[in-house]
């Protein structure tokens, strides 16, 4: 099956400790179409400026991403300058520069609307609830989001949560928009609010899904070394969402296989800048992080209780 993204496609100017990057291919949806082609067939829609390098998105179509929905407008196009400091987990926006995204209406084209996976990556919450309303009824609805947007379209963003299945976001994210400290009782909240399920991101700490009654928690992939989080968690999504449309299996247990494909996902797209690692790899590579997963976290049960003799 097929998974639908809108999102961002940017042109990203980055620093981080080890290097900068000028104008390199970013945006929530370029990252995330990265990451799940690997897994399933992926239609994108977006909005890209005349001034944009389209030839270096050829990289993403002959990974066979659908690129009907970019559409080209007047203008010049959405622009991301951000900075890492020793922190990789904080990612400071040096200058958001919307372009045509400002005046950019989605028109999902009509080969799309059936999609059962539809994926809203970060972008203005009003574009995303507009994109919902020209979808048929698919099967799990996902949306992001970040600071930006939080602090600039809180409404919008909040009926927005009435129409999701699930949430994605980083901790920081979490908190910012439920002003709850507590990233438990910060999932609560969210959930209240709509989405049956929420996942919530702590970078280098791992991800934790929500539902009303239980909780899981993957952890990060432990690299040595993480050149450039930017789109950690866009391509997690990718994985994600990737696997789920894949397998077509919305069972609590697959879910959570998906959480492992996009933490998966999400540690390569670090260790290069922009969508460089996600555009080399190939599945054998893939499989075996995802096994790597596996052993990070396997142990053998059961456990003596405390007071019994080991
Ligand atoms: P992340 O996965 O959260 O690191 O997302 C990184 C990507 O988000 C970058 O490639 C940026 O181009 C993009 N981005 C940054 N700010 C915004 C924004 N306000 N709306 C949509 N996309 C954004």
């Amino acid at each position: 099956m097929s998974v639908l993204v809108v999102g961002s496609v940017a042109l990203d100017s980055i620093e981080t400790p080890f290097g900068r990057a000028e104008e390199v291919l970013g945006g929530s949806a370029t990252y995330f179409s990265a990451a799940a082609s690997h897994l399933t067939t992926v239609s994108m829609v977006g909005v890209v400026g005349e001034d944009y390098p389209m030839q270096k998105l050829e990289a993403l179509a002959s990974r066979g991403v659908d690129m009907a929905g970019v559409q080209t407008a007047r203008g010049s196009s959405f622009r991301w300058r951000g900075r890492y400091q020793h922190d990789l987990n904080t990612a400071h926006t040096l200058e958001t520069h919307l372009g045509v995204f400002s005046h950019f209406k989605p028109q999902i084209p009509g080969q799309f609307r059936r999609s059962p996976f539809v994926f809203l990556a970060n972008i203005d919450p009003r574009l995303q609830l507009s994109v919902l309303a020209q979808v048929e009824r698919p099967r799990l609805v996902a949306c992001d989001t970040m600071n930006f947007w939080i602090e600039s379209r809180r409404p919008e963003l909040l009926e927005l949560l009435g129409h999701v299945d699930l949430m994605t976001l980083n901790d920081a994210e979490a908190r910012q928009l439920t002003e709850e400290s507590n990233i438990v009782k910060a999932a609560r909240w969210i959930m209240d609010r709509g989405p049956a399920r929420v996942i919530i991101k702590k970078g280098e700490h791992g991800a934790f899904m929500f539902t009303r009654d239980t909780i899981f928690f993957a952890p990060a992939f432990p690299l040595e070394s993480v050149f450039d989080p930017t789109g950690a968690g866009d391509s997690f999504a990718g994985g994600f969402m990737g696997h789920l449309a894949r397998t077509g299996d919305l069972s609590d247990d697959n879910l959570r296989r998906a959480v492992i494909y996009g933490s998966t996902m999400g540690s390569f797209a670090v260790e290069r800048f922009s969508i460089e690692r996600l555009l080399e790899l190939d599945q054998a590579t893939i499989d075996a992080r995802v096994r790597e997963f596996q052993q990070l976290v396997a142990f053998d049960a059961p456990m003596a209780a405390v007071g019994e003799p080991t």
